[in-house]
C-alpha cells in the first residue's frame, strides 16, 4: 500500500537525498520531498506548506541538526525530527535526542529507517490526538453550549487576566452583568428550543455591539457577562450601557414571533468597587439586582446595594414559607382621574416583609417565584389579600376598584380563571371592582393563548388593562381584538415625555389611539404636577404616581385619604 509522505529533508548532498527517498519508497511510502540546506529555505519552506516528518543531516557547510532542530521547535510545529547522517559519534547523537530529535540513523544502516519513521508518525499521531482531546476539554470546560461564548469559568479567568494587568499598567476595568428581563416566560411558553435562539441572537448582538478586545459570556440562564478590559474613562461605561441597550432594542424574531428583550444591567469596576476577580464579580451582581428596579435598566455599584441581593442571599427556598406565614403584603397606589382629581381606584403591589432583610420589593423575588414554581401560590394570595382589603374599604365607605398584576405565567396557567373566581366568591367581590393588569410583552408571548384567557376573564365580568404599554412592539392594531378596559402607558414614556419628543410623541399617540379603541388610557409614573399637566393637556384620562402618592401600607393609606388634597366618594 502506497503511503504518502510530505517529507522535508535538510541535506547538502542530493545523492545521500535519492538514497534515502529509495529507502522510503521501499517502504511503501510516496514521499513528496523539499531539500533545504539553509536555516532560511527551511524556515520558509515550513512557512509554505504542512509536512509528515523531517530528516536532518548532522552537519552541513550552512546548517546542523541542531539549528534545525531548535527552529523547527521554534515554529511550534511538531512533527517527528530524524537525523540521517554519515559520522555521528554515540555522545553527539545522545546530546541530539535530548535535544528532542527522535532517532538517529547512520547513513550505512538505512534498513532501520523504515521502522523508525513508522514508529515515529504514529507517536506523533498520539501526540495530535491528545492535544486535540485536550483542546475539546478545554472547550467544553470554558465554553457555553448554546451560545458558543465563554462560560463561567472562563469570563472569570477572564476577568482575573484583565485585573491583573489592570493593576500593572493602572487604568480601570469594567464588568457588566445582564440579566434579561422575562426570559423564563419566553422559555416556558415557547420551549427550550426558541429559548435558545434568543439567547444565541441577543449572543450575537452584544458581540457586534463591542470592540474586540472586549469580552461577551454566557454565565448561564438568562445572564450575561460583558468585560471592557481597558477603560480609559470611566464614563465609558455609560456609553457602552446606552450602546448595548440600544442593540438590544428591535424586537428578536424568533420562530416567527417578534420578541422584545429587556435587560438588566450591573455594573462593578476596578479599582474603584473591587480590586479581585470574585469581589467584582459579586458587586456587579448586586448592582444587576438593584438595576432591575431602575427605570434606566441599569446601576452602577455602590455599597448600599449590598442589602439588595437576596436571591444570592438564599432566598429562593425561604419565599414558599413566607407566602403561608403571613410574610408578604400588599402596598396600594391610587390612581386618579385626570379631569376631576378623583381617587378611582388603587393598585395593589406585593411585598415581602422578610424576618432579616427587611421590606423586599417584587422585582426582588417575582422572578424567584417563577423560576420555583411559586407564582400561583402568590397569585392566589395576592388576589385574596387585595380583594378581602378592597371589600373591607368598602364597607367602610371607601368605594374603590382594586387592580391586581398578573404575570406572563399566571396569565397562561390553566388554572387562572378558577383561581380568580375562587377568590371573587370568597370575598364576596363584584367582578367590575376588579382589574386585572397583565404585560404587554406578557400577551405577546403566546397572543393566541392570552386572547382566549382575556376573553374568558372579560366573560365573567372583570376588567382587564394592558400595564407597561409601549414596551413591547405590539401595534394598538394588534390589541384591537382583546376585549381590554385600559391601557397603562409604561413609565419610562412618562418620564421622558417632558425632555424627550420622541417620548411625548408616543405618550399623545397611545392617549388619541387608545381613545379610539374606546379604552381608558392611565399613565403610570407621574412623578410632578408638570407631568401631571402635560398628560391633562393630551387628554390622558388616568394618572397614577409619586406625584399623586407613593404606594403605601393600608392604614397609611387610609389616614392619607382623610388629608389628601385628591377627591375621594363620600361615603355612600
Ligand atoms: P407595575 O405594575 O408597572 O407597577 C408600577 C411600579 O412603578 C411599582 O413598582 C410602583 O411602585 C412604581 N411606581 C409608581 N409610581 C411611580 C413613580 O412615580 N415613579 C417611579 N419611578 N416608579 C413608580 P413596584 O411596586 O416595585 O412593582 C414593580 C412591578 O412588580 C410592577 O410593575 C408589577 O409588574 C410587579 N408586581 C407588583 N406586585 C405584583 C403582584 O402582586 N403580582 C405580580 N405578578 N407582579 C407584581
Ligand atoms: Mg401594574
Ligand atoms: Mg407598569
Amino acid at each position: 500500500m502506497s503511503k504518502p509522505l510530505r517529507a522535508l529533508v535538510i541535506e547538502d548532498s542530493e545523492d545521500d537525498t535519492e538514497l534515502l527517498l529509495q529507502e522510503l519508497q521501499r517502504g511503501g511510502y510516496v514521499p513528496d520531498h523539499a531539500r533545504v540546506e539553509t536555516p532560511e529555505a527551511m524556515s520558509s519552506e515550513l512557512k509554505a506548506r504542512a509536512w509528515d516528518i523531517v530528516f536532518s543531516d548532522f552537519t552541513m557547510p550552512n546548517f546542523n541538526a541542531f539549528d534545525a532542530l531548535s527552529l523547527l521547535r521554534s515554529t511550534g510545529i511538531d512533527i517527528p525530527f530524524i537525523i540521517v547522517s554519515g559520522t555521528i559519534g554515540e555522545d553527539r547523537a545522545v546530546t541530539a535526542m535530548k535535544s528532542g530529535a527522535h532517532d538517529y540513523i547512520l547513513k550505512g544502516n538505512l534498513k532501520r529507517l523504515i521502522p523508525a519513521v513508522e514508529r515515529e508518525l504514529r507517536e506523533a499521531r498520539v501526540r495530535q490526538e491528545r492535544r486535540e482531546g485536550e483542546e475539546t476539554i478545554r472547550r467544553l470546560a470554558y465554553q457555553d453550549p448554546v451560545t458558543t461564548l465563554p462560560n463561567r469559568a472562563r469570563f472569570r479567568e477572564l476577568i482575573q487576566e484583565a485585573v491583573e494587568k489592570a493593576a500593572r499598567d493602572s487604568h480601570s476595568v469594567g464588568l457588566l452583568l445582564m440579566n434579561l428581563d422575562r426570559f423564563r416566560e419566553v422559555n416556558d411558553t415557547l420551549g427550550h428550543g426558541l429559548g435558545d435562539q434568543l439567547l444565541q441572537q441577543v449572543g450575537l448582538r452584544l458581540r457586534s455591539a463591542l470592540f474586540t478586545p472586549d469580552i461577551v459570556a454566557r454565565l448561564g440562564g438568562d445572564e450575561f457577562g460583558i468585560l471592557l478590559p481597558h477603560l480609559s474613562a470611566v464614563e465609558n461605561v455609560e456609553h457602552v450601557i446606552k450602546k448595548l441597550q440600544e442593540f438590544l432594542q428591535a424586537p428578536f424574531m424568533i420562530g416567527g414571533i417578534p420578541i422584545a428583550v429587556e435587560a438588566s444591567i450591573g455594573v462593578a469596576l476596578i479599582p474603584e468597587h473591587a480590586d479581585d476577580a470574585d469581589t467584582l464579580l459579586q458587586r456587579a451582581d448586586i448592582a444587576m439586582y438593584r438595576a432591575k428596579q431602575m427605570a434606566s435598566g441599569y446601576a452602577l455599584y455602590t455599597q448600599e446595594y449590598d442589602s439588595y441581593s437576596p436571591e444570592r442571599l438564599g432566598l429562593m427556598a425561604e419565599l414558599r414559607d413566607a407566602i403561608g406565614h403571613g410574610q408578604l403584603l400588599l402596598h396600594f397606589q391610587p390612581k386618579v382621574e385626570v379631569k376631576t382629581g378623583q381617587i378611582v381606584g388603587n393598585e395593589a403591589l406585593v411585598r415581602w416583609q422578610h424576618p432579616r432583610h427587611g421590606l423586599l420589593m417584587p422585582d426582588q423575588f417575582i422572578t424567584t417565584a417563577e423560576r420555583t414554581g411559586l407564582m400561583e401560590p402568590l397569585t392566589d394570595w395576592v388576589l385574596n389579600d387585595a380583594l378581602n382589603h378592597c371589600m373591607a374599604a368598602r364597607r367602610e365607605g371607601i368605594r374603590l376598584g382594586i387592580s391586581v398584576n398578573l404575570s406572563a405565567r399566571s396569565l397562561h396557567s390553566p388554572h387562572l380563571a378558577e383561581i380568580v373566581e375562587r377568590a371573587l366568591t370568597a370575598a364576596t367581590a363584584d367582578p367590575r371592582n376588579l382589574t386585572l393588569e397583565i404585560t404587554e410583552s406578557a400577551i405577546m408571548l403566546d397572543p393566541a393563548g392570552a386572547e382566549k384567557t382575556l376573553a374568558i376573564l372579560n366573560g365573567m365580568g372583570i376588567r382587564l388593562s394592558i400595564d407597561d404599554f409601549g414596551t413591547g412592539y405590539t401595534s394598538l392594531a394588534s390589541i384591537k381584538r382583546l376585549p381590554v378596559d385600559e391601557i397603562k402607558i409604561d413609565k419610562s414614556f412618562v418620564s421622558g415625555m417632558l425632555d424627550d419628543q420622541r417620548d411625548a410623541m408616543v405618550v399623545r399617540s397611545v392617549i388619541e389611539l387608545g381613545h379610539n379603541l374606546g379604552h381608558t388610557v392611565v399613565a403610570e409614573g407621574v412623578e410632578n404636577r408638570e407631568m401631571y399637566e402635560f398628560l391633562a393637556s393630551m387628554g390622558c384620562d388616568e394618572a397614577q404616581g409619586y406625584f399623586i402618592s407613593r404606594p403605601q401600607a393600608c392604614e397609611p393609606l387610609k389616614d392619607w385619604f382623610a388629608v389628601s388634597p385628591w377627591k375621594i366618594d363620600a361615603p355612600a
